[in-house]
């Protein structure tokens, strides 16, 4: 086992100019997928639990399964809690041993977001886990939460710097340009609004909705000061595109450790290739 602290490794991360790829996790199979992509590439990842799987599996559960199919794995990986919008749920997770959390109050009223991602980043810190807070709305559908396209905003710099300096996280999640979910229109990102984040707050930048966002500009934002993509949608339609050419060979095929065996190789292989655009292959090395 080869887990990291969510703090250690994104700092790593950003010191050095690449990003570490937040993998959403659904069931057995797509843990092995994101796992294995890992250990193929000698990546270090992070390995995402959300409120869909939560809801659905169980925290405590998602954490028991990760830490089996950990066994051989030799990256270095951390568990993160992504989205939590319960202060109880951040405290569970960091019982169960979690090793990064996420609290989003972006849907709160300024003042709270500052309030509860404070005293989670407290716990987070006396644990020596990473925190994440965010700031600014993102765009789209994600585990039930609907943010409107008009709705999302992009963050501004003086609310980055106030939040991130008064909540104490270790990385913080901004809005701008990306979305949840699938895009409607090719997404265009702030750069600018990067940049100037990352000179003022001094912090590692997490840019969420990452999937379908071009190489390109992933790549940049990377430059400038992201050090944690998140990704899930992306992951699911490979993982489903995967199941989809077995059962259209054959919808009679019944050995589900085909048709989701299937499933497991092409996410990995989208795990794989993720990690080479945010330039965190080989990069294990970093954390011997
Ligand atoms: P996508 O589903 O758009 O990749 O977003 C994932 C995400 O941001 C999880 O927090």
């Amino acid at each position: 086992m080869a887990y990291v602290s969510g703090k250690e490794m994104i700092q790593r991360a950003w010191e050095n100019g690449y990003s570490i790829g937040a993998f959403s996790a659904h069931n057995a199979e797509t843990i092995r997928a994101i796992l294995k992509g890992a250990q193929e590439e000698q990546a270090p990842i992070m390995i995402q639990v959300g409120q869909k799987v939560i809801s659905v599996m169980g925290l405590q559960e998602m954490k028991d399964m990760i830490d089996t199919f950990m066994r051989d794995i030799t990256a270095p990986v951390c568990i993160h809690l992504d989205h939590s919008r319960q202060f109880e749920q951040t405290m569970a997770a960091a019982r169960a041993g979690f090793h990064s959390l996420m609290f989003d109050g972006s849907g709160y009223a300024f003042e709270d977001n500052v309030r509860i991602t404070k005293a989670v980043a407290d716990v987070a810190h006396a644990l020596g886990v990473g925190c994440e807070g965010e700031i600014g709305k993102i765009g789209g559908t994600e585990d039930d939460i609907t943010v409107d396209e008009a709705d999302a905003m992009i963050t501004t710099v003086e609310e980055a710097q106030e939040f991130a300096s008064r909540t104490t996280v270790d990385y913080l999640a901004i809005s701008v340009g990306t979305a949840h979910g699938v895009y409607k229109s090719e997404p265009k990102l702030a750069f600018e609004r990067i940049k100037e984040i990352k000179e003022i707050v001094k912090k590692p930048l997490v840019l969420h909705g990452g999937s379908g966002v071009p190489d390109e500009q992933v790549q940049e934002a990377i430059r400038l000061g992201v050090a944690k993509v998140n990704v899930d949608t992306e992951l699911r339609q490979a993982f489903t595109y995967g199941v989809q050419e077995i059962w259209a060979k054959d919808p009679e095929e019944f050995v589900l450790a085909t048709s989701m065996g299937r499933g497991e190789e092409v996410m990995k292989e989208k795990v794989i290739e993720k990690i080479r655009i945010f330039g965190s292959s080989g990069k294990a090395a970093d954390f011997k």
